[in-house]
């Protein structure tokens, strides 16, 4: 990486040339100029434009921030599993550049505009990338939903089995319903877990087999089917998180050919890890991580689009929850600052490019939360930037890594793909101030 002072009087402050900028349109060699930290033109690579910092990446890729819209932060009340400093911190060192938090796990939980701002005070002052925020939908909290969006919440979260913590209960059918209706009198966004409680069982003994055998594809598909069920009769935009099995896909390719208003993600995990490799509570979360051949099939369905992005679902705890039993243990996946690398690992041994990955981590996530000034390298968007190797190599160590507790299924792995360095709205984020912003679901309100 090359820098060079500039003139003080250019018009632009920033120009980053790399080979490899990778744009709505492809990848390829440019000149991405920067100024009042937004994009303000893309220029030839050759012809890069006078600017007061000029860097030049070589063969070293130029991406968007990702962004990351599922990630349990967990202040203020849990932030000795994860904090707003140190998980914005871990997001900009792994190039994500937007996080929006899950509305469970802090306490209290983002069931209420009250609490939205208990939240927003606690975070404020400590993000190094920008940061949005989830409500939630819970029993009884049906009369929030439109206050919470009218405060700028993306969207709101609700689960169909028990989510882990007795503070955020589940929806039962007509409490979806409910809510889904809500929802659609001002086009809000629900977002699902989904697994059925009907179909999960008690884990028969404390090994992975066990815990994997209770949290069956059924029980995913069968909360699918009925998420979309209702999205049908409502009309209401749905969203199901983390999908795990690829049983799910096929009902969701249906149900968005009959135009129901329904999408999905996945995440690093369930692209990148196995059942048959499972050697620890690290690698529990729920769903569960399922065998090699389903993961091959989620690949599938990435490809085809039916699932429109990847993101963490960033969901850490203290060691000692982690405990062998995996019936007992926490069940969460720590891996934010590590996304890009796991997926580009395995992405580009698959024959997927770069712009496959940032469309994935990308512009899909932005997309969903309605941010069209985040996710692309474009003229007029935020220049949140991503300096990646995308040849180099690393060995993953979780002591290492800027995520509060050094718990991670990915520890000791090999990965390819380093961020040397990410821009948040034109300026280098060093990780020392921080300079996020809140973002809020515009045009509500
Ligand atoms: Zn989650």
């Amino acid at each position: 990486m090359v820098h060079a002072e500039g003139d003080e009087r250019a018009e632009f402050d920033l120009v980053v040339r790399s080979r490899r900028v990778v744009t709505p349109e492809g990848e390829g060699p440019l000149a991405v100029a920067v100024r009042a930290g937004r994009i303000a033109a893309l220029r030839p690579h050759d012809a890069p434009p006078p600017a007061r910092e000029t860097v030049d990446l070589g063969e070293v890729a130029l991406l968007p921030g990702l962004v990351d819209t599922h990630v349990h932060v967990n202040e203020p009340g849990r932030t000795h599993w994860e904090g707003f400093a140190s998980a914005t911190r871990a997001a900009a060192a792994g190039g994500v550049t937007t996080i929006v938090d899950m509305p469970l796990n802090a306490l209290p939980p983002t069931v209420s505009v009250a609490a939205l701002e208990v939240k927003r005070k606690a975070a404020e002052g400590q993000c190094h990338v920008d940061v949005g925020f989830w409500g939630g939908a819970i029993p009884g909290n049906s009369g929030e939903l439109e206050p919470l969006h009218r405060a700028g919440v993306f969207g709101v979260k609700c689960f169909l089995s028990p989510s882990g913590v007795d503070e955020f209960p589940a929806l039962d059918r007509a409490g979806l319903r409910e809510a889904l209706r809500v929802l659609a009198e001002f086009d809000g966004l629900m977002i699902v877990h989904a697994e059925d409680p009907a179909v999960l069982t008690d884990p028969l003994g404390p090994t992975y087999p066990d815990f994997l055998a209770s949290r069956t594809a059924e029980a995913e598909r069968r909360a699918v089917e009925q998420v979309i069920e209702l999205a049908a009769e409502t009309g209401a935009r749905a969203h199901i998180v983390h999908v795990s099995s690829a049983s799910c896909l096929e009902p969701l390719r249906a149900a968005r050919r009959d135009g129901v208003r329904i999408s999905a993600e996945t995440c690093p995990h369930y692209l990148t890890l196995t059942a048959e490799e499972v050697s620890g509570p690290a690698y529990k979360c729920c769903p569960p991580i399922r065998e090699a051949a389903n993961r091959d099939a989620l690949w599938e369905g990435l490809a085809d689009g039916v699932l429109m992005g990847v993101v963490s679902d960033h969901s850490p705890s203290t060691p000692d929850l982690k405990v062998p039993d995996f019936a007992a243990a926490w069940g969460g996946i720590s891996s934010l600052q590590l996304g890009l690398p796991a997926v580009w690992t395995s992405a580009s041994a698959r024959g997927h490019g770069l712009s496959a990955v940032t469309r994935w981590m990308a512009e899909g996530p932005a997309a969903l939360v309605g941010l069209p000034y985040k996710g692309a390298i474009r003229p007029g968007a935020d220049a949140d930037l991503v300096a990646f190797d995308p040849e180099a190599g690393f060995t993953v160590d979780a002591a290492a890594l800027h995520h509060r507790n050094p718990v991670s299924p990915y520890h000791g792995r090999a990965l390819t793909g380093v961020v040397v360095r990410t821009w948040l709205r034109g300026r280098p984020a060093d990780l020392v101030t921080p300079h996020g912003r809140f973002l809020t679901k515009e045009g509500i309100g």
